[in-house]
């Protein structure tokens, strides 16, 4: 099989002018210095400007007033019908998004068809909580009475307010959705900056959302640009909270500048180096598939993905081996072609750094047992990557590459396994395999994550809450807890 063919209406849309999506219309001023770059043939698919501070007061102030006009005074079940609205139309667009999105990030287009069905599916789920946001009723208060007055208190939850999303490029589609949705459930407006490698499938993703699902101009805003466009709506003093997803380093930066301006509120979702237990009681043939999914999914360029791998010593040689010749078949090319198993890096900085730590393994004296370096050619590609560390303090098992590169170390015992998982800067996520139930469910509460799966990884759920421990982040989303971050308590004690 060959690559699929582009839809006529990809092709039209790549064609023309791009740059922002403010108060239902497309903006397209200014020079356009971002070059949007296919990475599996590094042709130039896009050219995108950058949002001056005019543009970027237009989207504040259209997201405010839409704010405080329309979107927070439509009743909960409207809201819940737009966001069901637009799942559907969103749904009705799969291809042509995906497509978008491939040739864009470089993804397998079947994981951008999933990326889109997944997309759809947590608008539903957030869709369903419109209707069920609620508060506690304290029917009488302890305030003393002295002439038969009587007081009852409440809370009511409230939208925060205009929200400044910041995402980053490897599913930018369905991150901006999973912050948008939450947004517009709680009755908040958005303002999105995708990532400059990606400016392009969230200009189309808004339009659909207006212009389809009936979703009012202003609602949902995109302006695109560098990291200077994202401290923009940070400093906006109509900016009431920030949703960022994105690497530890910005994240902190964030986390700062939001302080500093009069305390706003942040969630941050960051990176992760995150393991996964192999115990001695696993199936190799299992634990190999275990850890090509935890760890090779979209190259690996997924926060929540396993790079450090812990296996009980017993069955290290074995796995490596069967994990070995499994990836020796593995074929690499095109994101377009479908019987493809590996595409390529999302972007040319992203490439060069994967290609600087397989250099970081050699210079530390682990063992490259497979891949470790590029595929000659065009396009960023590199190889499925397999390291067997030299030792616990191996740079690979400590730093995060965002890419296919998975470190392999024994471990004798469990105590050993929890010091070895534990031993991270991050919390992301981790993962236990065994067949050993009772054991396994003493280990996760070992486990310092936000998300620990047992015999699966990489699984998310919009019933259950995601987010990180330690350093992977602050406040969570999905579940009901996302409420807690896009709404404000207010608490009313009546006296009667
Ligand atoms: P970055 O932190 O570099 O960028 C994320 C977003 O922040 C981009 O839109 C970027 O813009 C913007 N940005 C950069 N600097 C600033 C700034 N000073 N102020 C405001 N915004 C800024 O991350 P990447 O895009 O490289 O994504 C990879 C990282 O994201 C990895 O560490 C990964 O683990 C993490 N991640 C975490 C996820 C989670 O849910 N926990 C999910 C996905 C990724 P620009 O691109 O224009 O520089």
């Amino acid at each position: 099989m060959t690559d699929i063919k582009i839809l006529p209406a990809v092709k039209q849309f790549l064609a023309k002018g791009h740059a922002h999506y403010i108060n239902g219309k497309f903006h397209n001023t200014g020079e356009q210095p971002i070059e949007v770059i296919n990475p599996a043939t590094e042709e130039i698919v896009a050219k995108v400007p950058m949002a001056s501070d005019k543009e970027i007061n237009q989207a504040v102030a259209s997201s405010y007033d839409a704010f405080n006009n329309i979107w927070k005074l439509a009743t909960p079940e409207s809201r819940q019908n737009s966001l069901l609205k637009f799942a559907e139309a969103l749904a009705n667009h799969k291809e042509e998004l995906a497509q978008i999105e491939t040739l864009c990030t470089g993804k397998l287009i079947d994981i951008a068809r999933f990326e889109i069905d997944q997309s759809c599916s947590f608008l539903r789920y957030y869709a369903g909580w419109a209707t069920k946001i609620t508060g506690e009723t304290v029917a009488q208060t302890s305030q003393p009475s002295m002439a038969g007055e009587q007081y009852t208190g409440f809370t009511r939850r409230e939208p925060i307010g205009v929200v400044g999303g910041i995402i980053p490029w490897n599913f930018p589609v369905m991150i901006s959705i999973w912050k948008l949705a939450a947004a517009l459930t709680c009755g908040c407006t958005i303002v999105i900056k995708p990532s400059e490698f990606t400016p392009l499938s969230m200009l189309r993703v808004a339009q659909i959302a207006h212009e389809e699902a009936g979703i009012p101009a202003g609602v949902i805003n995109v302006v695109n640009g560098l990291g200077n466009v994202g401290q923009a709506l940070i400093d906006h003093p109509h900016i009431a909270k920030i949703s960022f997803t994105g690497s530890m380093s910005t994240g902190a930066k964030i986390g700062q500048g939001a302080i500093k301006n009069n305390i706003k509120r942040f969630t941050l979702e960051l990176g992760g180096k995150n393991a996964a237990g192999f115990l001695a009681d696993i199936d190799i043939d299992e634990a190999v598939q275990g850890i090509i999914a935890a760890g090779l999914s979209h190259q690996g360029q997924i926060c929540a993905s396993a790079e450090r791998i812990y296996i009980h010593e017993s069955i290290i040689d074995k796995v490596t081996e069967k994990l070995v010749t499994t990836l020796a078949d593995w074929k690499i090319g095109s994101p377009l072609n479908p019987q493809n198993q590996f595409g390529p890096l999302s972007n040319r900085p992203h490439f060069e750094k994967i290609l600087s730590f397989f250099e970081k393994a050699k210079q530390e004296g682990d063992q490259i047992v497979f891949g470790g370096k590029k595929v000659e050619g065009k396009g960023y590609y590199v190889y499925p990557t397999v390291i067997r560390a030299k030792n616990e303090k191996s740079a690979l098992l400590h730093e995060e590459t965002f890419g296919p590169v998975l470190t392999l170390l024994p471990f004798k015992t469990d105590e050993e396994l929890v010091k070895l998982m534990n031993d991270s800067p991050y919390g992301l996520t981790a993962s236990i395999w065994t067949n050993n139930l009772s054991k396994a469910m003493r280990l996760v509460a070992q486990v310092e994550a936000g998300t620990v799966w047992v015999n699966m990884h990489l699984a998310l759920d919009p019933s259950i809450s995601f987010g990180g421990a330690k350093g992977s982040g602050v406040g969570r989303e999905f579940g009901s807890h996302f409420i807690d971050d896009y709404t404000e308590l207010k608490s009313v004690i009546v006296r009667y």
